[in-house]
């Protein structure tokens, strides 16, 4: 019911709405995909799996942008 009115409103303003999954994306390592609360600490994440290091909420947005397909993951 949100999701279509909001759906709705975006479209009338000429934007669109992609829905995401939002659990764990916090805690999801957006260079090598490793889940663990021990990644978060407060503002500072750093991944246990691979050290990747950066601000909390810059990771949460990365991969939310990852799920809706607006950026492409790292792939090495
Ligand atoms: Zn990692």
């Amino acid at each position: 019911m949100f999701l279509g009115i909001l759906a709705h409103k975006a479209e009338s303003a000429g934007r669109l709405l992609i829905p995401v999954d939002p659990r764990d994306t916090s805690r999801t390592c957006p260079e090598c995909g490793y889940v663990d609360g021990g990644n978060r600490d407060g503002e500072k994440f750093q991944c246990l799996g691979c050290g990747h290091t950066d601000h909390a909420d810059r990771v949460g947005a990365w991969n939310v942008a990852l799920r809706a397909g607006l950026v492409l993951p790292n792939v090495a």
